[in-house]
Formats: C-alpha cells, sequence, structure tokens
C-alpha cells in the first residue's frame, strides 16, 4: 500500500513567494532571483516529503501564479492580446494585465476554483483555435526534484477540466469542440514525461465532483480511451476531489487508468458504492484520500483505518494507496511554525497542517499495512486519547449556546412584520429622500491606518494612542461624507483589519494562528481563523464605535457587521457537528450584536454576506439544503430588531439568477450588490423575480482607481430605475472602499451624490 500526496503548498513555509514575486513585480530582484527562490520552495517542499516517507510526491504542483494559468501556457493556449509576449513577462501578463508605453491588455479573468477560496485563471478558447505543446516547466520540476534523488509524478490538470473551466470568447461554438485538436498535444507531452523515466502522472479531473452533461461524459470517454494508446507506457492517477463521483462513477470507473482517487473526506459513502461496483475488476488501483486537504484537523486514525480496512478486505492492499483527500495547497503549511500562545495552546494538539499531514499519510500507511512497530501503536493510542479529549473539552462546550440552538424557533428567523408593512414604517421613521446615497462600509485603509494597528497590535502605542487615532480617523470620515451631502453614512471600519478576523477576535470559540497562511490567489494568501468550539459573545464587538459615529452626525450612521454564513465560509470550520450548526451559533451571536446597535440608538444596519453564493455545494441536488440553513441564519441574526430598524445586506462577486428565490428569502429591508461592471446586467434576475425589496445596484466598480463621471452613473441608474420601482432604489458604490486611496474615493463619491440629485430633480 503506497502512500501519496495530491500536492504541497507552494507559497513557502513564511511565504516567501509572495515576497519574492512582489519584489520581482515592483522591479527590486531578477527573474532569475525570483527562480532561485521558487527553486528553493520547490525543493524543500520534496525533501519534507521525503523525509516523512511519501512513496507518491508531486512535480509540477508548484506554480508562480496559478496552475490553470500554468496549464494555459504548456498547452500553447494563449489569448492573441498576449501572443506578441514571451516568458514571465507574457505569463503575468496573463494573470493581472500589463500597461507600459507600447502595451495595454486587460488581464484573463480570475474565478473560484469549485467551492474553495483559491481562485484560477480561466482559460479562453476561440473557434478552431490551435494548441501546441510547451512542455519545458514540466520536465524542469521533473529533473530538479530527480537531481536530489526523488522521482516524481507530475501532475497536470485533465483535458476535460481544463476545457469545462475556461470559456468561449466567440459564440457559435462550445469549448469541449477543441477537445480533438488538444488530445494530440497530450499526447506529446505524455510522451516527453515517458522520456524522462517517470511511472505515474496524476491528471486532475475535479470536474467530477459536478454534474455533467452528456456531452462532458461522452468527451471523457473519448479522452481517455485516446490516452490509452497514447501515453507511451505512462500510467495514469486519475484524481477527483471535493466530492463523490456521484453520477459518474460508472463513466469514471470504465475509464482506461491504473489508479482512481476518491475524496473520502467530503464524501466517504462513495467508497461503498464503489467496492461493491461491478466494474471494479481486480485491476485498478484506489487511492483513499483519507487526510483532509481542506481543513486543519488532525486526522482520526480510527475512523481512517475503518475505511482503509474495509477497502482492504474487498481489494486487498496491494490495490489501495493511501494519501491526502486533495491537493494541500488548501491547507496552511507547517503548524510547528506556531509560537505557543495562550488561546491556540490547547487547541493546537487538536491541528494538523500539511506539513503534520504527511506524517498522517505515513502513519495511516503503515498501520494499514500492519506494520507491528511498537511506537506506531503507541501513536495510535495517542490519536485516539487526543481525539477523545478534544470531544470532551471544555473549551469546545458551551450548554447555554447548544440549548439556544436547540430552542430555536420558526419565529427566531422571522421579521416581526412583512416586509411592505416595514418598508411603511421606515419611511416614515428615517424620512430619506428617493435614490438615498451610502457606501458599503469600508473607507481607504490607508498606509497610515495599516501601520497604527500593527503598532497597536505590537504594543507599540497604548490602546488609548490607537483610539484617539481611530477617533481622529473616524470623525475624518463622517465629516466628510456630512460635506458631499451622502444620506446614510458609514463609520469607516478603521477599526477592522479584516471582516471576519475582526469578529473571530471578540467571539469565543474562535482562534488565530500566526503563520497560518492559504493561497487564495497569485500572491495573495489569506489566514483564515478557526471555529474550533460553540461561538458566543462575551460582550458587544461594534457598539462603540458605531455609536462614537452617530454621536458626530446627524444622519444616520449605519451599523457595519458581517453576516454568519460568511463568518463560517471564510474560516477553518470544526468537523465535529454539522456546518448548519456552527452557522446558527453565530446567527445568534451577531444576533445579539444587532440588538445591541439598535438599543444604542442604530437605526439602520448592515449585514454583510458577500460569502452566500460561493458557500454553494458543487452539485445541484444538495443547494436546496445548503440554502435553506445559511439563509435561515442570515434570518436569525437579522429578526431580533424593531420593524423600524433597517437591515440592510451587501453581496459582492456575485450572479443571482439561480438563487434569486432564496435572496428574497432573505427579507434585508435593503440589499446593496455588484452590478456597474456587468452594466446592471446582474439586476435582471431580481426583475424577472419582482424583487419586490428595496435594493442598491453598485454604480461604481471600486477595483478599479478609475473615477467614474456623474454621466455615466447617471446612466446606470437610469437603466436601474427603467427595471425596478424607483422608489426601491438606493446609491451606492460595487463594495467597500478599503483598498483605495482617499482622492479617488473622494472624487468618485462626489460625482455619485451628484448622479443620485441630478436624477431626483428629474422626477
Ligand atoms: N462592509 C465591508 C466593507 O465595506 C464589505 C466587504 C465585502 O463585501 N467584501 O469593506
Ligand atoms: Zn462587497
Amino acid at each position: 500500500m503506497k502512500s501519496i500526496v495530491l500536492g504541497y503548498p507552494r507559497i513557502g513555509k513564511k511565504r516567501e513567494l509572495k515576497k519574492a514575486t512582489e519584489a520581482y513585480w515592483k522591479k527590486n530582484i531578477t527573474e532569475n532571483q525570483l527562480q532561485e527562490t521558487a527553486k528553493e520552495i520547490k525543493k524543500a517542499n520534496w525533501l519534507e516529503q521525503q523525509h516523512a516517507g511519501i512513496d507518491l510526491i508531486s512535480s509540477n504542483d508548484f506554480s508562480l501564479y496559478d496552475q490553470m494559468l500554468d496549464m494555459c501556457i504548456t498547452l500553447g493556449s494563449i489569448p492573441k492580446r498576449f501572443q506578441d509576449l514571451i516568458g514571465l513577462k507574457q505569463y503575468f501578463a496573463m494573470a493581472r494585465g500589463l500597461q507600459t508605453d507600447k502595451v495595454d491588455v486587460t488581464a484573463m479573468e480570475m474565478t473560484k476554483w469549485f467551492d474553495t477560496n483559491y481562485h484560477y485563471i480561466v482559460p479562453e478558447f476561440t473557434t478552431g483555435q490551435a494548441f501546441s505543446l510547451n512542455p519545458e516547466k514540466i520536465i524542469k520540476e521533473i529533473r530538479e526534484a530527480k537531481s536530489l534523488g526523488i522521482e516524481t509524478k507530475p501532475v497536470i490538470i485533465g483535458p476535460i477540466t481544463f476545457l469545462l473551466l475556461g470559456k468561449e470568447k466567440v459564440e457559435g461554438f462550445h469549448r469541449l469542440d477543441l477537445l480533438p485538436s488538444l488530445l494530440p498535444i497530450y499526447k506529446k507531452l505524455f510522451n516527453q514525461i515517458a522520456a524522462e523515466g517517470v511511472e505515474y502522472v496524476q491528471v486532475d479531473e475535479p470536474v467530477f465532483a459536478q454534474d455533467l452533461e452528456n456531452k462532458a461524459q461522452s468527451a471523457f470517454k473519448k479522452a481517455y480511451s485516446y490516452f490509452a494508446n497514447n501515453r507511451n507506457g505512462i500510467k495514469l492517477i486519475l484524481a477527483n476531489y471535493f466530492d463523490c463521483y456521484g453520477d459518474n462513477l460508472n463513466l469514471a470507473l470504465d475509464l482506461p487508468v491504473e489508479v482512481l482517487h476518491l475524496d473520502l473526506v467530503r464524501c466517504n459513502l462513495q467508497l461503498d458504492d464503489i467496492l461493491a461496483h461491478p466494474l471494479l475488476d481486480g485491476q485498478k488501483i484506489l487511492s483513499l484520500g483519507v487526510v483532509d486537504g481542506r481543513n486543519i484537523w488532525k486526522n482520526d486514525y480510527e475512523k481512517s483505518l475503518r475505511l482503509i480496512e474495509k477497502a482492504k478486505r474487498k481489494v486487498g492492499k496491494a490495490n489501495l494507496w493511501v494519501g491526502t483527500s486533495c491537493s494541500l495547497l488548501h491547507s496552511p503549511v507547517a503548524l510547528s511554525l506556531e509560537k505557543a500562545n495562550e488561546q491556540l495552546d490547547e487547541v493546537k494538539q487538536w491541528l494538523a497542517f500539511s506539513e503534520e499531514k504527511l506524517s498522517e499519510v505515513v502513519t495511516l500507511q503503515k498501520l494499514a499495512n500492519e506494520d507491528t512497530d511498537e511506537s506506531l501503536l503507541e501513536e495510535l493510542k495517542e490519536n485516539q486519547r487526543i481525539h477523545k479529549l478534544r470531544r470532551s473539552s471544555k473549551l469546545i462546550h458551551n450548554a447555554s449556546v447548544k440549548e439556544r440552538v436547540k430552542n430555536l424557533t420558526e419565529q427566531d428567523a422571522q421579521r416581526l412584520s412583512t416586509f411592505q408593512e416595514r418598508q411603511i414604517i421606515q419611511r416614515r421613521e428615517l424620512n430619506l429622500p428617493l435614490f438615498p446615497t451610502t457606501t458599503i462600509g469600508s473607507f481607504p485603509q490607508t498606509q497610515e491606518v495599516r501601520v497604527q494597528r500593527r503598532k497597536f497590535k505590537k504594543n507599540e502605542i497604548s490602546s488609548q494612542a490607537y483610539d484617539a487615532f481611530l477617533m481622529k480617523e473616524t470623525e475624518k470620515a463622517i465629516n466628510f461624507q456630512e460635506e458631499i451631502g451622502l444620506d446614510v453614512l458609514v463609520h469607516g471600519e478603521f477599526e477592522r483589519n479584516d471582516m471576519v478576523e475582526y469578529f473571530g477576535e471578540s467571539l469565543e470559540g474562535f482562534a488565530f494562528t500566526q503563520f497560518g497562511w492559504v493561497q487564495s490567489y497569485g500572491t495573495r494568501c489569506v489566514k483564515p481563523p478557526i471555529i474550533f468550539g460553540d461561538v458566543s459573545r462575551p460582550e458587544p464587538m461594534t457598539v462603540k464605535w458605531s455609536s462614537i459615529a452617530q454621536s458626530l452626525s446627524k444622519k444616520y450612521v449605519k451599523g457595519m457587521l458581517t453576516g454568519p454564513v460568511t463568518i463560517l465560509q471564510w474560516s477553518f470550520v470544526r468537523n465535529d457537528q454539522p456546518r448548519a450548526v456552527t452557522c446558527n451559533q453565530i446567527a445568534l451571536a451577531i444576533r445579539d450584536e444587532v440588538c445591541d446597535l439598535e438599543k444604542a440608538g442604530i437605526k439602520i444596519i448592515q449585514i454583510d454576506e458577500p460569502a452566500i453564493r460561493e458557500g454553494l455545494p458543487l452539485r445541484k441536488d444538495d443547494w436546496a439544503n445548503y440554502l435553506q440553513w445559511a439563509i435561515k441564519a442570515f434570518r436569525i441574526s437579522a429578526s431580533g430588531v424593531a420593524d423600524a430598524t433597517q437591515i440592510h445586506t451587501h453581496m459582492c462577486y456575485s450572479e443571482f439568477n439561480d438563487i434569486i428565490d432564496d435572496i428574497a428569502g432573505m427579507d434585508a429591508d435593503v440589499i446593496t450588490i455588484e452590478t456597474s461592471r456587468s452594466k446592471m446586467e446582474l439586476l435582471q434576475a431580481f426583475v424577472d423575480f419582482k424583487y419586490p425589496n428595496e435594493i442598491g445596484p453598485g454604480v461604481y466598480d471600486i477595483h478599479s482607481p478609475r473615477v467614474p463621471t456623474v454621466q455615466e452613473m447617471e446612466n446606470l441608474l437610469l437603466t436601474a430605475s427603467e427595471l425596478l420601482p424607483i422608489e426601491n432604489l438606493w446609491v451606492n458604490p460595487d463594495c467597500g472602499l478599503k483598498t483605495r486611496d482617499w482622492p479617488e474615493t473622494k472624487a468618485a463619491l462626489e460625482n455619485m451624490v451628484r448622479a443620485a440629485k441630478s436624477l431626483r430633480q428629474k422626477q
């Protein structure tokens, strides 16, 4: 029984790749220096895995930006606008765009990798597009590893996933039509890899975790039967992860590959189906992904061994591998880096990051191989002991929180009156003009704001000094908003580093790491909090700054909160109870905060939920269940207030077509959404649905420093008012302004207010 790791984090233990890449972009280091850092990271990763005793170690799991982008280069799928560029310049231009005296090209699109928080570059396809092979990176990595004495299995994206995750850039064809011209490139690639003496190639086809149309199913058959005769003796590991094969199981089992990988963390039920399947003929090796690549909890050996043993009884040791559920790209690098800190201390023994997961894989492999080494049995016992401790730890359990969740009723998720009734009351109470103007929450987090926060965290300035600084910033923000005549103000969120971390830090049940970074896209990494226990709110979290801000103005200042689904979605979540339960606990904490804000005299409260859409399961069949509890959690958080209190929500980067009834089900009095880049196209879903509540379609793109003109925004608003009842429309940017600078923010918001005023006059 061999051990396999599907891929390893490439950011480096302390985000060395991020630092080097950004330095290269700023021209502070050369391309050679960047490649040198890359080489060091790859080397360290390989040696780490070899040292741990992993049998099947990946190459080509490294990337300077993204594995899909790498695959575009490998297959020569390079959009025309980049074709005059070469090398790294071309590579990064594809990822980020390039603007010089001579060149001006926009970046390729980027989107979420399945249901992870990782983002990939979306391949662009045109009719009759030609492909060509550039195997250099793959061959180089095979050789680099070999020079360290390590034979690797290169990882590539399979042809069906590569095509399906891309987009047609012209009409009149389907991207799968390109398969016949793509397959010979893979053939050549396999030939070149075979010439390096490689035995296995891991072909990632995670689209197996989604519903596949007939066209995709037959493309799979076609591609893999073509490979059967065109891979020069290379053995294929077909890797699906993030969910079951589901309805695609027959198809997958029928493909002529040597190894089939299963994600048994996300879906262990599939094992029974597979073991009982008539197509499992004793030829295929099953790679059992039992060590979670998506979460940070220590493996429960007993549980994993039960799965492995079940498979062993059926197919025998020789036909089984043990490994990670997916690439460890989605896990932080090394728990060993974390210095002891009070809060993490007890929790730490329950955790495993990538480095620790390697030894878990090997330990499981040995235990399953019936290695009778004393120390192994000790390890198993110790693992059982820790899991027992975790289950009964005081740190995790809060009886009153559990009780509250258990006693939740339908009524707790229901505002007192209907939206129509609330709207009348709120109009009377708030007395806002037509087309009320507002912003989404944050104002520029300038260098100075970040410096002061860092100093405060390092105890270099007192909390009084920090508060005084925040006070000054908040005051400036309020004054500015009043000056330009915004109708509903915000306090600016200067006290917040991040919209999830800020709340996690004040809630019980959350822990934080120092180095638990995970790649989000390119050089951007995130450090998700860890939800380890029952969530509760020891004291109000935002009332102080919201009240201060409100006291500075006669206009309404919105209270600003992150919603339960988003907090859940952007954290590492405990695996010992259903996500829905954890989400309800967070919802109750936010509900209490909402009520406290109301008590403090805040009349408008915004609960941001930008992550609702990304939490959708990969298969449509599973959507209804998720949406049911997720939307309800939001409603629980929002429904503790009087009719007169206006609840806003905000969602960005979302399409709404297929979930519009659920969005309406949130029953927020006002929803603000990102619509400017799509020229209000995203509004159509609300129109078709006859969305009854108030809505603020974003009138300008906050991702760009560009200042939109009054006319542009007025036009967008005109479009919106042709589509929706004008008395329901709000005027706001697409999202928060924290990544912007003040000059462009001021200019853009001034124009936005003018656009609203001009429109009011025309009514
Ligand atoms: N209130 C948050 C902000 O303005 C919302 C951020 C988001 O939607 N991603 O920054
Ligand atoms: Zn947003």
